[in-house]
């Protein structure tokens, strides 16, 4: 019996007993206020992409389609829209702003309101509580969602004094990219304050002690299409665990699957995917430790909708995930490797997966000419055309998005909410400050 249904189970049992039983009971006390919270965040991650990427990782040889952990721990949904200046659709700054304060702002926020005063974040609040922090993310560790949780900003565009800033947020794990935005004076600083700072994956085993600042990549890291097995924010994901774990008092984590979102903006949809998988992984890492420590919960969503992903297009009843499954490299990649080589044909036929027609190669070979730029659209196009993949824009979309919760209080997740009272409801959930 997992915690979660012995937690509904001690739950049910109360409802049958007799009133003047359950009068002495305080609903509040019962175990179920976490010790330790993961707010997990797929960056543009809408229910298109968790339905794609069930079918995306299905086994076509069994019967039956495979439950994802999207699948296993979906308990509801929410609304990402902004303060009413910025209108409906949401940007990453406004929405990652309402996950970590639960105020809404103004697209473009880093945890400031529409008067940009800063607004205390449930970083702060775990702080002031004795419990560590961190973020682990695909982004560098100063993009809008890792930047709401631990600075104040009136601009998500300045990175510099962001990346300062994190230097007072005192996080004790700090992992991603983003090394050109921290200088070495800046990093002398982390060093003075007690960080110990890598920038190689192979030096993370060698962290036994929080505080880290682990910068692995100049911006972003790399697309994961490109290289499936790094498993790198597993690997970000449970360190930082066995890192914060350390602190009695708890911890509150931010693991985002930060590129999930620039795909959906390229509207590339094999690489996609690939994010999607790897997030997918590090969800079930940290369900994984949620299983084994009864104290943990586990809030996931999406702080936005991005691309107006179709899973179907072109009027048709089909969509193909298998040759998206047979793609071994992202269309940039391909691009470059294409334009260099000029015998690029078979190349690609081969990172593709599939046999070119006679008129896709001649598309391929007419965008070539023209740059590396109009082969990569060429290659998204032919890739969305033969898996019948579609797009409405390259910027987000408004539709509400999922939320999945397990561990303790994880049923306060449950239904519809707004993506402020996400935030609201885990600050509830915070030990009471002494
Ligand atoms: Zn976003």
């Amino acid at each position: 019996m997992t915690f979660r249904n012995t937690f509904t189970w001690v739950l049910s049992a109360l409802a049958i007993l007799p009133l003047y039983a359950t009068a002495n009971i305080d609903i509040t006390e019962a175990p179920s206020r976490p010790k330790n919270m993961i707010i997990m965040v797929g960056d543009g991650m809408g229910p298109a992409y968790t339905s794609a990427y069930r079918y995306f990782q299905n086994n076509p040889d069994t019967e039956e389609i495979e439950q994802t952990v999207f699948d296993r721990l979906l308990v509801g949904m929410a609304s990402t829209y902004p303060a009413k200046e910025s209108g409906y659709v949401t940007d990453s700054a406004a929405s990652a702003t309402a996950l970590a304060t639960g105020f809404k702002s103004y697209n473009g926020a880093i945890s400031v309101d529409t008067n940009k005063r800063p607004l205390t974040t449930i970083m702060q609040m775990a702080k002031s509580r004795g419990m560590s922090t961190g973020v682990a993310v695909t982004s560098q560790v100063n993009h809008a969602t890792p930047a709401a949780f631990l600075v104040h900003n009136e601009s998500r565009r300045n990175y510099e004094a962001i990346a300062t800033d994190m230097l007072q947020s005192d996080a004790d794990v700090i992992l991603g990219g983003g090394q050109k935005y921290f200088s070495e004076a800046l990093l002398g600083q982390f060093k003075t304050k007690g960080y110990q700072h890598i920038d190689d994956l192979a030096q993370l085993e060698s962290i036994a002690k929080p505080k880290v600042i682990g910068l692995f990549a100049e911006v972003q890291l790399p697309w994961v299409i490109n290289d499936v097995d790094a498993n790198t924010l597993s690997r970000l994901t449970q360190k930082s665990l066995e890192l914060l774990s350390q602190n009695d008092k708890g911890f509150v984590l931010l693991v985002e699957g930060s590129l999930i979102d620039w795909a959906g903006h390229n509207n590339d949809i094999a690489t996609a995917m690939a994010e999607m998988q790897s997030f997918a992984n590090a969800m079930e890492v940290v369900e994984q430790y949620v299983r084994q420590h009864p104290d943990t919960l586990l809030v996931a969503t999406a702080d936005h909708n991005t691309g107006g992903l179709s899973i179907g297009a072109n009027g048709e009843y089909a969509w193909d995930s298998e040759l998206l499954k047979g793609i071994s490299a992202s269309p940039s990649n391909i691009s470059a490797t294409a334009i260099a080589s000029d015998e690029w044909q078979t190349g690609v036929s081969k990172s593709l997966g599939f046999e070119l027609s006679a008129s896709e190669l001649q598309q391929l070979s007419n965008a070539r000419m023209q740059g590396d730029e109009a082969l990569q659209t060429a290659l998204k196009k032919l890739i969305d055309v033969r898996s019948n993949t579609g797009w409405t824009t390259s910027g987000h979309t408004g539709g509400d998005v999922q939320v999945f919760a397990v561990g303790p209080a994880a049923d306060l997740f449950k239904g519809n909410q707004d993506n402020t009272q996400i935030a609201e409801k885990m600050m509830t959930l915070l030990p009471k400050k002494d």
